[in-house]
């Protein structure tokens, strides 16, 4: 097979009969997003340009597994010669368990979403969501998540509890949570009571009422929920409570525009989707891989490109 590998999917079966499947791939399959569904992820067609770029010859392919599979595919990709797979839905929480060694920041998060196969044997996991979300805010509102009042709308989902736990350990001015099911998000801010950010976290419900209270004083608001991805879905916070001095920066990147992200410029609010931070979840991951800087403009372009033609 001559085709790009960014076009590669593979699944659990096919890693048993390799030398037939992903195999036939040029360059060789060394590294994987392993998803269940993965059709969606725009990782390869960022990581590839990178490798490419480099002149590292080898590809990056989607792997679908499902959490049955997960596993015990790992030592099979350990056995063909993978350097490293990224982690996405669902399987970052079942990666903490399945590696050898954990970063700590990984194991405090309670995901792994970078595996690294390393050359002493040991699979070793680690978390590039944590720093690609803070040189997110960095990069595109030039403020460090520890000088910051931020709202966190999700926060009991997986992502939302990783953001919380990051803006936490930074130690942020003051962190906010609230989740449209409140049993899921006490567990998330109870995890934090050693961490600098510990002393400022508060829950608070997930109504208009109180984040009418609370919207005035906080500086970065970060939705992690899933809102805005659906046509007619609620509103994340309710936009007329926006306003010109918050940051909002939407987890959610399809669509590209999304509607708190509109309605936060329209407020005269500054406002980026989802894509920076997988953008920067991937430097890091392919940085910690190849112990070298990535190319980030290549990684920019290809991600770019296949968002727009995905849009
Ligand atoms: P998840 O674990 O399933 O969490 C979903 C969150 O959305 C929960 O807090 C859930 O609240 C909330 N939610 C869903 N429907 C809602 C509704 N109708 N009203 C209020 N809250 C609602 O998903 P996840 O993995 O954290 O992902 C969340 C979003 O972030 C997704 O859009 C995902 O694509 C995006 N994401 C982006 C990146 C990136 O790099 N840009 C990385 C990770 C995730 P309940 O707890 O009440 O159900």
């Amino acid at each position: 097979m001559s085709a790009p590998a960014s076009h590669g999917m593979f699944t659990a079966a096919d890693l048993d009969r390799w030398a037939e499947t992903g195999g036939l791939v040029t360059p060789p399959a060394r590294l994987a997003v392993i998803g269940d569904p993965v059709a969606h992820s725009l990782s390869p067609e960022m990581h590839n340009p990178a490798l490419q770029a480099c002149g590292i010859d080898a590809g990056y392919v989607r792997l679908h597994l499902r959490p049955d599979e997960f596993p015990a595919a790992l030592p099979k990709l350990k056995a063909l010669g993978f350097i490293g797979c990224n982690c996405t839905i669902p399987h970052k929480f079942m990666a903490l368990e399945a590696v050898d060694e954990v970063d700590p920041d990984a194991r405090r998060i309670g995901a792994v979403n970078t595996l690294i196969f390393r050359p002493d044997g040991v699979l070793f996991g680690r978390n590039s969501d944590a720093p690609g979300f803070l040189r997110t805010v960095r990069e595109e509102f030039g403020r460090d998540v520890r000088d910051l009042r931020i709202l966190v709308p999700g926060a009991g989902g997986g992502a939302g509890a990783a953001v919380a736990t990051v803006c936490a350990m930074e130690g942020c001015r003051e962190l906010v949570l609230t989740n449209r099911t409140p049993g899921k998000v006490e567990p998330v801010a109870a995890g934090f009571s050693d961490l600098p950010g510990g002393s400022v976290t508060a829950v608070i419900p997930w109504t208009r009422e109180a984040l009418a209270d609370t919207l005035p004083r906080i500086d970065l608001i970060v939705n992690c929920t899933s809102l805005g991805m659906k046509p007619g879905d609620p509103e994340v916070v309710p936009h007329d409570l926006l306003r010109p001095h918050h940051l909002v920066f939407d987890m959610v990147y399809k669509p590209l525009i999304t509607p708190l992200v509109a309605a936060a410029r329209a407020a005269g609010a500054r406002a980026v989707n989802g894509i920076p931070m997988l953008l920067w979840q991937g430097v890091y991951s392919f940085e910690w891989w190849f112990k070298r800087p990535a190319p980030v403009e290549a990684m920019r372009t290809g991600l770019d490109a296949a968002v727009r033609a995905r849009s």
